[in-house]
């Protein structure tokens, strides 16, 4: 049996199935849920969406973005499946991890080269743009009508991990489901004006404040901005504001590697967001710090302020720069 059918079969034998995806959850982690949890419902099976925190508030018109809850919400639902989207490893799912139903089944759908392999069924698609694309792929191959809301949620998750078609990992495959979802019913007008025509002006002045920090390094090839917590304090705004702050330093023309450093003010600790224009492999560098992702685009947490951060990161950043450079002089 193919693997798609084997997850179908498995979702649509449960009784009620739990879905999950990473900390600080995404358009593709959200997308994919709600497809997935329209998706199920059609079939008859029950589904609960549970996340380590609120999902940010530019998904909130995604259709049953109502009804996802957070780990706080304390829901105490008898799971026989779950299907964790998105989530390259189980310490990802951060607080959910922790309160998974013992003895169930979990279904590990994703696309990052970095994924552990940590589900009893395995469903890892690297070549797949978004987790969202191997959702749509799901209900292509078992025939599973895609509604207007299935649509846009799958149109969501896509454009959201592709950064609207421009990075790498869209290809012909991508485009081509994205049409079909446009002619199953999402709007890409609509869906873009909500998503990236709806900027709070004081995430505009957050915006200001960070790109006031621009620092450029190696002869231009290394930019990074870095986020505060007392600029959040200053413009009333919060961490999820800031998910595509990283875009700000990577648009400099001659930048191989962009880095965005964020302190998280509760714990002590800046998550640094990596971006490479294909010469330094990102997954690589992140997962010397304990973090991970793909080759363009990864992350990790440091323990200690952004000015450590920078201290460990920036280093090893250029040496990287410098082999590469050495390897294609030799070449
Ligand atoms: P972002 O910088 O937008 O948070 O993350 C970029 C990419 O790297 C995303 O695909 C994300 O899933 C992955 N990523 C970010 N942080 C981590 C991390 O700490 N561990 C792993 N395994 N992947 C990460
Ligand atoms: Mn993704």
């Amino acid at each position: 049996m193919s693997i798609e059918n084997e997850i179908w079969k498995t979702i649509t034998s449960a009784r009620c199935v739990l879905l999950t995806s990473h900390e600080r959850v995404d358009g593709d982690g959200i997308g994919s849920e709600l497809a997935l949890m329209h998706m199920a419902r059609g079939a008859g099976v029950e589904c609960v969406i549970i996340n380590d925190e609120a999902i940010p508030v530019e998904y909130e018109f995604l259709p049953g973005a109502e009804k996802i809850c957070k780990i706080s919400d304390g829901r105490q639902d008898e799971f026989d499946l779950v299907v964790s989207l998105d989530s390259a490893s189980l310490e990802r799912l951060r607080k959910v991890k922790d309160r998974l139903p013992k003895g169930v089944k979990i279904i590990n759908i994703d696309h990052h080269i970095s994924n552990t392999q940590y589900g009893d069924i395995n469903w890892v698609g690297h070549e797949a743009s978004s987790t969202g694309e191997i959702i749509f792929n799901l209900a292509q191959a078992n025939g599973i009508a895609i509604t207007p809301e299935i649509a846009t949620c799958l149109y969501t998750a896509i454009i959201t991990d592709t950064g609207r078609f421009c990075y790498s990992n869209t290809s012909s495959h991508t485009h081509l489901a994205a049409a079909e979802l446009v002619r199953c019913g999402a709007s890409p007008s609509e869906i873009s004006r909500q998503i990236y025509r709806a900027e709070r002006s004081n995430v505009l002045r957050l915006r200001q404040l960070a790109l006031a920090t621009l620092e450029l390094s190696a002869d231009g090839q290394i930019a990074c901005i870095d986020v505060a917590a007392e600029m959040h304090r200053q413009t009333g705004t919060k961490y999820q504001d800031t998910h595509d702050f990283v875009d700000m330093p990577k648009s400099i023309k001659g930048v191989e590697v962009a880095l965005l450093f964020r302190e998280i003010a509760e714990d002590g600790k800046t998550r640094v967001s990596m971006r490479s224009e294909g010469r330094i492999d990102m997954n690589t560098l992140a997962q010397k710090f304990g973090g991970g992702g793909h080759k363009r685009a990864a992350g990790c947490t440091i323990d200690g302020s952004i000015e450590h951060a920078h201290k460990c990161i920036l280093p090893v950043v250029e040496k990287l720069l410098e082999t590469q450079r050495q390897n294609e002089k030799e070449q």
